[in-house]
């Protein structure tokens, strides 16, 4: 094909972005980016009801967060705009009208309950419902009759019966029995355009090329194709991704954990892990490299190469994926997105250096950003509970320790990280010479009495950012409990 490449994405904002509409947009922007092409955002907000300016601003913003930026859209316009179908209601009738004057659709007078009748009819009967075509043929005095009655015509559109064939990217050779499907509306009776009418209209006048999308929309396709031909248009390149399940096999959903962009991002997901995460369900990289950002995946991607398959969503691996990110982020930006999950904190207790300081020795085993809150409480505050520790700190080892360690810290110039490094390692010596002491249990005993825990981020580290006052303190305080 030497046509240029145009793929677009058409969320409907009835919801905040969903992880696997952005997986949709993902493969549709690496498309974009392999073949030199377009990618285009285009809201589908016709169904009024369900549509919220907030998600259509959340849907923007979890893009722009996930790097998936569009050449063409509702805010940056682009030659086919408007790129919201709401701003588009003026064009969907002409080609009604077109579709009516050629004979390939028909106005439909039938009520609700007419309808509703038939569709009881044939569950009664165990046949698959398909509209009856009582309109089809109708008489202009019928039809006088009707308008007279107050009753506003829906139009349907004439589905030809045949065995439509098409090659899908993805999925390969499809066939579909076309008169199973049914005459169906293509304008409301409102006048609203129906989703499969719209998207026909939106995408043949945006000269969209390839459409990828998930598999939930294949029954759509035949109907779409239809269309296509009865306008006489070229009809784009198809390509249906396999659904993403949850790992016990059902549909994703909320109750198995965050499913929209922004909840993951409130759990603490990084953006750029979420969507390195996500280009794996379906997709595998050539040189079996996980980590890999937008750009490098863009190279290596081959649209033919996507499993048509169902994937696993599978929280576990987004952890150890969002791990990955956090050890290896720059510090001064994980600081600033971590900043909001220390709530609670006196961030005001330390400096913008001290900080980053906390968040690179206590980065090591997050796994989401989130989990940064139970793991500094230490870091804060003059005290800190013992009630963990107690039994620990209460032998006649950890007052050896801790005395010795409170003179150290006496003299420590807690700036000098190597000489604190340094006194720590001749303390432990010296004990295990004198006493016996396992360098580990002379630690235990340090660590119990500066922050409450038996584990934590790296001793000296943790020292430098409290200071000398705290450590003095704590020491004191932990000193003060040990009774033998
Ligand atoms: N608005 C549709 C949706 O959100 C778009 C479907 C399509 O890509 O054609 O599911």
């Amino acid at each position: 094909m030497s046509d240029k490449v145009r793929v677009r994405i058409a969320p409907s904002p009835s919801g905040n972005l969903h992880i696997g509409t952005a997986r949709t947009a993902l493969f549709n922007y690496l498309y974009a980016k392999k073949t030199g092409g377009t990618f285009v955002l285009r809201i589908e907000d016709t169904d009024a009801e369900r549509t919220e300016q907030a998600y259509v601003d959340n849907i923007f913003d979890s893009l722009k967060a996930l790097g998936l930026n569009w050449d063409e859209g509702p805010d940056v316009g682009g030659e086919y705009g408007p790129y919201t179908q709401s701003q588009r209601f003026d064009i969907y009738p002409k080609y009604a009208q077109i579709l009516l004057d050629k004979g390939y659709a028909y106005e439909c007078f039938c009520t609700n309950e007419e309808l509703e009748h038939e569709k009881e009819e044939a569950v009664k009967n165990h046949k698959p419902y398909v509209y009856s075509r009582k309109c089809l043929d109708i008489t202009p005095e019928q039809r006088e009759q009707y308008i007279k009655e107050g009753r506003k015509p829906s139009i349907r559109f004439k589905v030809e019966h045949k065995e439509l064939v098409f090659n899908d990217m993805v999925k390969g050779e499809l066939k579909f029995d076309t008169s199973l499907i049914g005459d169906f509306v293509i304008m409301k009776s409102n006048g609203a355009p129906t989703y499969n009418f719209a998207v026909v209209i939106d995408d043949m006048l945006m000269k969209i090329s390839h459409i990828i999308r998930g598999e939930d929309h294949i029954s759509n396709t035949p109907k779409q194709i239809l269309i296509y031909e009865a306008l006489g248009a070229k009809v784009p390149e198809f390509g249906h991704l396999g659904m993403i399940l949850a790992p016990d096999r059902s549909k994703l959903s909320k109750r198995h954990g965050a499913t929209a962009v922004s909840d993951f991002v409130k759990e603490g997901y990084l953006t750029d892990a979420l969507i390195n995460f996500v280009a794996l369900l379906g997709w595998a990289p050539s040189d079996s490299v996980e980590i890999k950002t937008v750009d490098e995946i863009a190279q290596d991607f081959r649209i033919n190469e996507i499993s048509s398959s169902n994937s696993i969503f599978e929280y576990d691996k987004l952890n150890w994926m969002n791990g990955q990110y956090i050890k290896k982020m720059d510090i001064s930006k994980l600081t600033d997105m971590i900043i909001p999950f220390l709530e609670g904190y006196d961030l005001s207790e330390l400096s913008r250096e001290k900080l980053e300081k906390m968040v690179e020795i206590t980065r090591e085993p997050l796994t989401t950003l989130k989990e940064i809150k139970d793991a500094v409480p230490y870091f804060f505050g003059e005290h800190v509970p013992l009630d963990e520790v107690k039994e620990l700190l209460n032998t006649e080892l950890s007052k050896n320790v801790l005395n010795k360690f409170l003179t150290l810290a006496q003299g420590w110039d807690f700036s000098d990280e190597e000489k604190i490094h340094n006194d720590l390692a001749d303390l432990r010596t010296e004990f295990k010479e004198k006493y016996g002491y396992k360098p580990k249990e002379t630690m235990w005993a340090i660590r119990g009495a500066i922050t409450g825990r038996t584990r934590g981020a790296d001793m000296v580290g943790i020292l430098t950012v409290i200071g000398k006052e705290k450590t003095i303190l704590r020491t004191k305080e932990a000193l003060s409990t040990i009774k033998v």
